[in-house]
C-alpha cells in the first residue's frame, strides 16, 4: 500500500465518496433538519451547506408547487421516510434558490442505528440532466458508428463539430485540421457549426498565439470561463482580441484531436457570448468526441494509404507488364536481325564446304559471308553500346586529336558500301587542323553511323556529302544526302531508340533503329549536339553535328607518326613489312585468320596457342608488338602480359607494346586490360584493317637479346 493510500482513513474515505459523487446527497436528522449536503447537492439547489445546516430542508427546496401553491411538509413523501421507517422513492419538483422549478427523482432511506431510526439519507437526481446524459450517450454512440463507416473526411469532421457544438451548448464550434494536397503540401481546412461559414470567411485562421498554440501543439485542452479577462487574450496583433465583426466570445473551450502516435490531427474550438457556459463535464464530453474523431481520421488515413499503395502496385504491375511485352518484342526483333545474316553465312559457307562452286561463285560467297558477318557484328556492337548507355557505363577515352582523323577513317570504312550502291561519296573541307578534345574512335563511330544511313537511304546514282567546317568556337560535321528524305512527322523521332520509319525497308537494309540514338548520346558526351533536317520525303536529309573546339591550351596534337595520313607519307598505309608480331590466341580458327591477316600485310608472325608457349619463345622471337587474347586456358592474357613485362624488365628491356583482343567488350574489361599493361583493348570481332592499323601505331623497336 502506498503512503497516500494509508492516509485515507475510513472516515476520509467516506468523505471523499460523498464529496465527489455526481448524485446530490442530503443527510437529515430525525427532525428532518439538514445535517449535511454534498457539492452536487449544493450545485443542484443553489444553496451552500452553511446556509441550510440545522434547518428543515423542505423549507428551502420543496416549499412551493410549480403552480405557486404551498407544499406542506406533512404531504412530502421524502420527509416521511424516517418517521415511517421505510424507504421512499419517486419524482418531485424542487424549487431552485433563483426561483425556477426543476423535476427530480429521489430515493429517501432511513438511517438506523442500534435498532432506532436516527435520520434520513436522500439521493436526488435532476431529471433534465439525466435526460441530457442519455442524449449525450446516444449522440456519442451514433458518432462512434459514423467514425467507423464514413469514407469522407469532410463529412466526418463536420459531424464531430456539429455534435460537440450541440452537446456543449456553444454558440459556435470550429474544427481546424491539416491535410496534404495532391502535390504533398499542407493545407488547413476547417468545419464550422452553429454559424454560417461566410461569417468566418473573412477572418484569418487561428495562429499559434499563446491562446491557440498549445491546442495545436497537442498540449491539452484549454477551458476559460471568461476569455476577455484571460492574460493570454488580446496580446497579439493584428487584432488584439477578436477581429472586428467576429461573433462575441467569452466562454472558450479548445480541445486537440490527437492520433495514438501523439501527432496532432486537428483541434476543436468552441465559443459562447456569455461567460461560464462550459463546465468540466462539457470538456470531458468534448474530449471523448475528440478521441472518436481521432479514431475515425486515423482509420481514413490508413484506408487512403492502402488505396494509394494499391494504385501504385497496379501501376507498377502494368509497367512491368508493358516492359515485359516490350522486351519480348525487342528479343523477337533482335533474334530476327541476328538470324537473317546468319542464314546467308551458314548457307554460303555450306556451299563453300561442298567445293562445288565455280571461282566466281566462291568470290561471291566470301563477299556475302563477309558482309553478313559485319552486319551481325554491327548489331551486337550497337546493342552493347545501348546497354552501356542505359547503365551509364559508356566511357570516353579522351585525348586531343584532329577532326580529320575520325572523319576520314569513317569515310574510308563506308566507301565500299557506297561503291556497291553506286553512291558518290564526297568530302568537302577547307578547314585544316581543327583540334578537338574527346574520343576519336567514338567520333569515328558517329560519322560512320551517319554515313551508313546516308548511303543506305540514298538510291543508286545518288550523292552523299560530308562537310567539315569551323564556325566561331565550334567544329561542324555535316553529312548530307539527296536520298529518300525524312517525313516531317518522323523527323522529331529519328534520334529515339528503336525507331525506324519503315520496318520493311530497313529490315531489307538491316538495323535495329539504335544507330542515331547512339550518335546523339556520343555527341552529347562530347559536349556537342546533333540535328536532323529534311525538306520531306524524296528531298534528301542532312545531319549536322556541332562540337566544341579543344581549348587553346589543350595538349598539342600527337606526333605525325600516329596519324594515318602521316603514315601514308612514309609507306603504304597498311604495310606491316619489317614488323615482328607475336600472336597469342587459343582458338585455332581465329589464330589462323589473324596470323593470315598480319602476314598478308607483310608482318613476320609468331602464333602461339598458349601463354606458356609464347613466354617460351619470346626471347628468340623478340616481338615488336604482342597481340594477345584474354580468356585462355592455363594463364590468361592479363597474367601473361604481366609475366612477359616482368621478364623483360629483368633483362633490362622496356615493355613490349601489347594489344588485348577480347570478346569481353565492357568498359571495365577495357580498364582491366589497360591496368595489366596492354596499350590497346580491341573487342572481337576485330576488323582486319583495324588490327593492322593498331599494330602500326604501336610499333616500338625492342632490342634483341642474345
Ligand atoms: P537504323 O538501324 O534503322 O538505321 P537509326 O537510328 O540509324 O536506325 O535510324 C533510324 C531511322 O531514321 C532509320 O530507320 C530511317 O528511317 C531514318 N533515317 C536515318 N538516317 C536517314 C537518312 N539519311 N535518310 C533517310 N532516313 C534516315
Amino acid at each position: 500500500m502506498s503512503a497516500s493510500t494509508d492516509l485515507l482513513t475510513p472516515l476520509s474515505h467516506l468523505q471523499a465518496v460523498c464529496e465527489n459523487a455526481t448524485v446530490a446527497l442530503f443527510v437529515m436528522d430525525d427532525r428532518q433538519h439538514c445535517v449535511y449536503m454534498n457539492g452536487a447537492a449544493e450545485q443542484l439547489t443553489g444553496y451552500a451547506l452553511a446556509e441550510v445546516q440545522g434547518r428543515p430542508l423542505h423549507e428551502f427546496v420543496h416549499h412551493t408547487r410549480p403552480d405557486g401553491t404551498p407544499y406542506p411538509l406533512a404531504d412530502c413523501p421524502i420527509d416521511r421516510a424516517a418517521p415511517q421507517n421505510m424507504q421512499e422513492q419517486g419524482e418531485e419538483v424542487f424549487v431552485h434558490r433563483d426561483g425556477h422549478f426543476y423535476p427530480v427523482t429521489f430515493t429517501a432511506s432511513p438511517i438506523r442505528r442500534e435498532g432506532r431510526v436516527v435520520g434520513t439519507v436522500i439521493e436526488v437526481r435532476e431529471v433534465a440532466r439525466e435526460k441530457q446524459r442519455e442524449s449525450e450517450n446516444i449522440a456519442m454512440r451514433e458518432l462512434g458508428e459514423l467514425m467507423l463507416d464514413e469514407l469522407d473526411l469532410g463529412r466526418m469532421v463536420q459531424a464531430v463539430t456539429d455534435t460537440a457544438t450541440r452537446l456543449t451548448g456553444a454558440h459556435f464550434g470550429a474544427f481546424f485540421y491539416n491535410v496534404s494536397d495532391d502535390s504533398g503540401g499542407m493545407l488547413t481546412l476547417y468545419a464550422l457549426s452553429g454559424v454560417d461559414p461566410s461569417h468566418f470567411a473573412r477572418f484569418p485562421h487561428p495562429r499559434a498565439t499563446p491562446l491557440f498554440g498549445p491546442t495545436f501543439k497537442g498540449e491539452g485542452s484549454i477551458r476559460i470561463g471568461d476569455v476577455s479577462c484571460d492574460p493570454r487574450y488580446g496580446q497579439w496583433g493584428p487584432h488584439h482580441g477578436m477581429p472586428e465583426g467576429h461573433l462575441p466570445v467569452r466562454s472558450y473551450l479548445a480541445v486537440p484531436v490527437m492520433a495514438d502516435s501523439g501527432e496532432v490531427l486537428g483541434a476543436l474550438f468552441f465559443g459562447h457570448g456569455e461567460p461560464d457556459r462550459f463546465s468540466s463535464h462539457h470538456q470531458r464530453v468534448t474530449e471523448s468526441l475528440a478521441a472518436q474523431a481521432s479514431v475515425g481520421m486515423s482509420r481514413l488515413r490508413l484506408l487512403r494509404a492502402a488505396e494509394t499503395q494499391a494504385h501504385e502496385n497496379e501501376r507498377l504491375y502494368r509497367e512491368a507488364q508493358a516492359a515485359s511485352e516490350m522486351k519480348d518484342l525487342f528479343l523477337a526483333t533482335i533474334s530476327h536481325e541476328l538470324r537473317t545474316p546468319l542464314t546467308s553465312i551458314l548457307g554460303w559457307s555450306g556451299m563453300l564446304a561442298s567445293g562445288r562452286l565455280s571461282p566466281d561463285m566462291v568470290q561471291r560467297a566470301v563477299t556475302t559471308i563477309d558482309r553478313n558477318a559485319r552486319a551481325q557484328a554491327q548489331i551486337i556492337g550497337d546493342l552493347l553500346d545501348i546497354s552501356r548507355i542505359i547503365s551509364g557505363k559508356l566511357h570516353l577515352n579522351t585525348r586531343t586529336f584532329d577532326i580529320a582523323t575520325p572523319v576520314e577513317a569513317a569515310i574510308e570504312a563506308v566507301r565500299p558500301a557506297a561503291l556497291a550502291r553506286d553512291v558518290q561519296l564526297v568530302l568537302d573541307t577547307d578547314a585544316g587542323g581543327i583540334s578537338l578534345q574527346g574520343d576519336p574512335d567514338r567520333l569515328q563511330q558517329v560519322v560512320w553511323n551517319l554515313l551508313t544511313n546516308a548511303v543506305k537511304f540514298t538510291d543508286r546514282g545518288g550523292r552523299v556529302t560530308v562537310v567539315v567546317a569551323r564556325e566561331a568556337d565550334a567544329a561542324l560535321i555535316e553529312v548530307g544526302d539527296n536520298g529518300r528524305g525524312i517525313a516531317a512527322d518522323f523527323l522529331p523521332h529519328v534520334f529515339d531508340r528503336f525507331t525506324q520509319v519503315d520496318a520493311t525497308s530497313t529490315r531489307e537494309q538491316g538495323g535495329l533503329g539504335l544507330g542515331l540514338s547512339i550518335v546523339r548520346h556520343l555527341v552529347e558526351m562530347h559536349g556537342g549536339y546533333v540535328q536532323a533536317n529534311s525538306a520531306g520525303l524524296g528531298q534528301g536529309s542532312t545531319f549536322r553535328v556541332t562540337l566544341p573546339l579543344a581549348a587553346a591550351t589543350a595538349e598539342p596534337l600527337p606526333g605525325g607518326d600516329t596519324s594515318p595520313r602521316a603514315a601514308n607519307d612514309a609507306e603504304p598505309p597498311d604495310s606491316l613489312a619489317g614488323y615482328r608480331v607475336m600472336l597469342v590466341e587459343d582458338d585455332p580458327d581465329t589464330r589462323l585468320m589473324l596470323a593470315s591477316v598480319l602476314e598478308a600485310h607483310g608482318a613476320s608472325v609468331q602464333a602461339c596457342a598458349l601463354a606458356a608457349d609464347a613466354l617460351a619463345c619470346v626471347d628468340d622471337f623478340a616481338p615488336m608488338v604482342v597481340v594477345s587474347d584474354i580468356g585462355m586456358p592455363g594463364m590468361d592474357g592479363y597474367a601473361f602480359l604481366r609475366t612477359l613485362h616482368a621478364h623483360q624488365a629483368q633483362a633490362g628491356q622496356g615493355p613490349v607494346p601489347a594489344i588485348a583482343l577480347t570478346a569481353y567488350a565492357g568498359a571495365d574489361d577495357r580498364q582491366r586490360a589497360l591496368d595489366a599493361g596492354f596499350r590497346r583493348h580491341v573487342a572481337k570481332p576485330t576488323q582486319p584493317s583495324e588490327l593492322v592499323a593498331l599494330v602500326r601505331t604501336l610499333r616500338e623497336p625492342v632490342a634483341r637479346t642474345g
